[in-house]
């Protein structure tokens, strides 16, 4: 794969790289084929951090929201996805930037969902049940990785609970990157950037 282009096309098959933050907004996406405003805020941003181009981008929620009228998507939709890359609005400093792709910090301390909503960080909003069965959706069966997480979340050690998660999904990759002295400390770090995750999770398996 190619990890400098990313086209709307080649979202479904990256999302295996996906933290849980991004994986579930993916999924509810996919199921619902909509996404609300924060939700879609945090993974446009995500997908901006992913190398997705503007107009890539546009055509990705285009094809996803399939269930609504070009007018609405146009009059409703569009303008936060241009607003987001700075293709529009916003004062002169964020002019053609737009807005930095979110970080942990900042999903773990925004308001809570509600009503909804899915965005933030799963490892805070989800209840502990509902927690393990969209991880085990997502493929994390092993019971140990399971409860390692319940008792990072119950300590509200949530950013743990994902480098665990990430740990476990990546064992014999990073094993191998170690043993061989591939990456540098700072890379072998905690992840504290869902877009890291993805570069991370990328590059080991690919
Ligand atoms: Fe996403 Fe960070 Fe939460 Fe992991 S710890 S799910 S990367 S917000």
């Amino acid at each position: 794969g190619d990890l400098t282009t990313p086209t709307a096309g080649s979202i479904d098959a990256l999302a295996q790289h996906f933290p849980l933050c991004m994986a579930n907004l993916h999924k509810t996406l996919r199921a619902t084929h909509h996404l609300k405003h924060y939700g879609r805020l945090q993974y446009t941003l995500f997908l901006k951090g992913l190398g997705l181009s503007l107009q890539e981008c546009i055509t990705f929620w285009r094809g996803a929201f399939e269930l609504i009228p070009d007018d609405k998507f146009k009059s409703e939709y569009l303008y936060n996805i241009r607003h987001a890359y700075g293709d529009v609005g916003g004062d002169a400093n964020r002019r053609g930037r737009g807005y930095t792709p979110y970080s942990c910090q900042k999903l773990l301390t925004e308001a809570l969902p509600s009503g909804g909503q899915q965005h933030g960080c799963p490892y805070r909003t989800y209840a502990p049940d509902n927690l393990t069965t969209l991880l085990q959706n997502v493929g994390v069966t092993d019971r140990q990785v399971l409860s390692g997480v319940k008792e990072d979340v119950g300590r509200q050690r949530y950013h743990i609970a994902c480098n665990r998660v990430f740990e476990h999904a990546h064992k014999a990759q990073l094993r191998k990157v170690k043993d061989e002295g591939l990456w540098s400390a700072a890379e072998l770090d905690l992840v504290t950037h869902p877009n890291t995750y993805f570069k991370r999770s990328f590059l080991l398996k690919n």
